[in-house]
């Protein structure tokens, strides 16, 4: 029996399924989870199903959020989607609920849940629950906002296709969202969307990127520079992608200061993997896309000497 088939039988089983992302979403996290539930919802009406996560402005467009009780867990079927590690699961009950099953594209550093289906060569979780869908297609119903709400996962994960995480299978699984009625401009426009202060935050990460020979290259966000743009924490993954639009540019880094004072930093590359030196600092993710923390000033500094360490030495096996 394959793994999809399992969770298949488990969702079949159970009568409350509780769906649950990470904290600080994106549109995959999100996408995912919104539309993973809809798709039950609609194949299996009698069944409750729940999708808890703090809300974000930012992202009403995807959907509402549920609020659940401790209570709700009794018996459930627990869903986590999108997210490597327990401490960054949305929602403090995830592991109480009768069975807990993962559902991931990163690489699996916390290997928790039973069963796990982790496939780190798919774009995003989006297009694994696409596929999901598409392999049980004669057992459950894609809606048109469920393939909306997966189709922008697809094109949060892979950048609008830029990735190289986007396959052939991403296409035709876009192509498929489409056809069940996602409305694709729509959602590609809502995504290429930034605000007024987040478009003189650009141009401020462009005028004051440092550059290394190396191709790496990094810039700091300190709270003051945040606060003469008003904008907050959340609001900087609109700069997140563009210093790899330079040319030079191989890896980078963002470090945005935290109202605590300390760094989140926000690793991106186009060549050389830097997921293993995101692990040293408190942090992981893709080998192409990761995250994680400096306390200070001098850490930053040693993340910069990694990251350009890294850059030449991908620079020199190339
Ligand atoms: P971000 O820059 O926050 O969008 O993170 C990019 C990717 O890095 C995410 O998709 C996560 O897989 C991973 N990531 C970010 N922060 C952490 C963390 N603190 N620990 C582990 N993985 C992380």
């Amino acid at each position: 029996m394959t793994v999809q088939t399992e969770i298949l039988n488990l969702i079949k089983s159970a009568k409350t399924i509780i769906i649950q992302r990470h904290q600080r979403p994106d549109p995959d996290a999100i996408g995912s989870q919104l539309g993973l539930a809809d798709i039950i919802k609609t194949s299996f009406p009698d069944k409750r199903i729940l999708t808890p996560g703090k809300q974000y402005h930012g992202f009403d467009w995807l959907g509402q959020m549920d609020e659940v009780t401790e209570e709700d867990y009794h018996d459930a079927l627990v869903l986590v989607l999108d997210t490597a590690n327990q401490p960054r699961v949305d929602g403090e009950f995830y592991n109480t609920g009768k069975t807990l099953v993962k559902i991931d594209h990163h690489p699996n550093d916390d290997a928790f849940g039973d069963p796990q289906w982790v496939d780190v060569d798919a774009s995003s979780t989006s297009e694994l629950i696409y596929d999901f869908y598409a392999a049980n297609a004669a057992e459950l119903t894609l809606t048109a906002n469920a393939a909306r709400l997966l189709y922008a996962g697809i094109v949060g994960d892979t950048g609008r296709f830029l990735y190289s995480a986007t396959k052939p299978s991403t296409m035709r699984a876009a192509a498929a969202l489409m056809e069940a009625g996602a409305d694709a401009t729509a959602v590609n426009r809502i995504e290429d969307t930034i605000t007024l202060p987040v478009a003189r935050l650009s141009a401020y990460v462009y005028e004051h990127l440092t550059q290394l020979e190396s191709g790496a290259a990094y810039v700091i966000l300190t709270n003051d520079i945040m606060d003469s743009f008003e904008i907050g924490d959340a609001s900087t993954a609109g700069v997140v992608p563009l210093p790899g639009r330079i040319d030079t540019v191989e890896a980078w880094a963002i470090f945005v200061q935290q109202k605590e004072g300390d760094f989140r930093i926000r690793l991106r590359s186009k060549g050389p993997a830097i997921n293993e030196l995101a692990k040293l600092h408190d942090g992981g993710g893709h080998p192409m896309a990761s995250g994680a923390k400096a306390v200070d000033q001098q850490e930053i500094e040693q993340v910069v000497r990694e990251l350009d360490q890294v850059a030449r030495q991908y620079k020199k096996e190339v």
